[in-house]
């Protein structure tokens, strides 16, 4: 009997009751380190060779396990490796592609921190990014691509503009040039859009968004598809010798894709950037983001649609000079392609008059709470340039359409007729 249907893998997969005294709800192993036995045992399991023992909970943990089993279950990926947040995964991820120095694609319309990260801080380590302002630029991506590019890195769905990257033709391309393409997912969450499908190799989240869904903790996770071949030449971090998986004694020497073939990549992530500078999720911190997982599919399709419903409404308010939302594009192929269930929970908004307006509306809402997060099951209300975007300097906003004007939302779980209201008396009162 098949049980690997996205439903059932999001409350099942990567956890047996039976080897956890039956317990129904997955275990918090709240503690720092496991008991070796004896030495012999201990030396097993800590070559690895002992898949189910644990030693220390920064080189991994039962409970965190369980959440990276069944994120790479879902996402249809070989292995995944969690992590205390969703910059602590993007950093890692572009640190293992590239490391030793090298350049890496990436669109100008994704997160703040990330941008502040790829422009001003990645370069300090010899990493330098060639930046396009359309992801969806094929041609002068091509034309970017050069001896030391590494990888190409896009968002699923950009923030807060909800702009779609073409995964499979990006894709492609990466491929064509023998690079990966990476893909910060988290806008649409695994429910909504997988790219592995579509060609991707290394996915990235922030899981403390729509994949725990109640704004409760932090974390983030990396996913490995497992199809990608690093052995050209171009990742050398991969295909050298690895001292801590040979074996000095017996003169074996192994790198991490001799040793670990399809899982390299995502094994390095976890020994050596998560074991050796830290960032491990705790326990507890997994078990909220796994409880969170478990209603994914009812809160996406629930806020999916009221989205759809805000976001029609906010078109025709005679205050809103612009909504920013391609899931109300119905001439868009790119979400008829990869979007059928639809786009997110997010969307954004150019709200007409100046910031006074801005601040009017924000201190009006009274179901929307006035905070930087996303994908909770509360509806939240933000001024991005002031805000999350911060980071973003003056001529890319320009280019993106955000402005001081420019108000995110995300939708949360509340009744529609309250959040359509709560909008709409909050907008007469910005102009009054
Ligand atoms: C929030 C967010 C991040 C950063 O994640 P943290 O968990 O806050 O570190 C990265 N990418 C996107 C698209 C985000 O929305």
């Amino acid at each position: 009997m098949a049980q690997d249907k996205f439903d059932t893998l999001r409350i099942h997969a990567g956890y047996k009751p039976e080897d956890n005294q039956f317990a129904s709800s997955v275990p918090i192993y709240q503690t720092a380190a496991f008991g070796l036995s004896n030495t012999e045992v201990a030396n097993e399991i800590v070559q690895g060779k002992q898949p189910n023992r644990y030693d220390y909970s920064r080189d991994g943990n039962p409970t965190v396990r369980v959440f990276e089993k069944r994120i790479a279950a879902l996402e249809g990926g070989v292995d995944a490796v969690a992590v205390g947040s969703g910059m602590s995964a993007i950093s890692y991820t572009i640190f293992n592609v590239a490391e030793g120095g090298g350049r890496i694609i990436a669109p100008t319309n994704i997160y703040g921190s990330s941008l502040d990260e790829f422009r001003n801080f990645f370069p300090k380590f010899g990493i330098d990014f060639d930046f396009i302002d359309d992801v969806n630029d094929f041609d002068r991506i091509k034309a970017l691509i050069q001896d030391d590019t590494k990888a190409i890195y896009v968002e699923s769905v950009a923030n807060p503009s909800t702009e779609i990257a073409d995964i499979e033709t990006l894709a492609g391309i990466a491929h064509n040039a023998g690079i990966p393409l990476i893909v910060d997912n988290t806008f649409p969450t695994p429910y909504l859009f997988r790219p592995f499908e579509y060609g991707a190799d290394i996915v990235v989240y922030s899981s403390t968004k729509g994949i725990n869904g109640h704004g409760n903790t932090l974390s983030g996770i990396v996913v490995d598809h497992g199809k990608f071949d690093w052995t050209s030449g171009k990742f050398p971090q991969l295909t050298e010798d690895e001292f801590t998986l040979g074996n000095e004694e017996t003169d074996d020497h192994e790198s991490f894709t001799s040793k670990f073939g399809a899982a390299a990549f995502i094994k390095r992530i976890r020994m050596k950037y998560v074991r050796l500078l830290g960032s491990n999720l705790g326990p507890i911190d997994a078990y909220l983001v796994l409880l969170g997982l478990e209603t994914i599919s009812e809160r996406l399709d629930k806020q999916v649609a009221s989205t759809i419903t805000i976001a029609k409404f906010l078109s025709t308010n005679k205050h809103v000079a612009r909504v920013y939302y391609s899931g109300i594009e119905h001439d868009n192929p790119l979400v008829t392609k990869y979007f059928p269930k639809g786009v997110g929970s997010i969307l954004s908004f150019e709200l007409k008059g100046g910031e006074t307006n801005i601040a009017k509306l924000i201190d009006n809402v009274k179901v929307f709470s006035y905070l930087p997060n996303i994908g909770d099951a509360k509806s939240l209300i933000v001024n991005p340039t002031r805000t999350t975007h911060r980071e973003v300097p003056a001529d890319v906003r320009t280019k993106h359409a955000l402005n001081n004007q420019v108000i995110r939302l995300s939708i949360g779980l509340e009744d529609i007729d309250d959040l359509v209201n709560d909008l709409k008396q909050a907008l007469e009162r910005a102009f009054n």
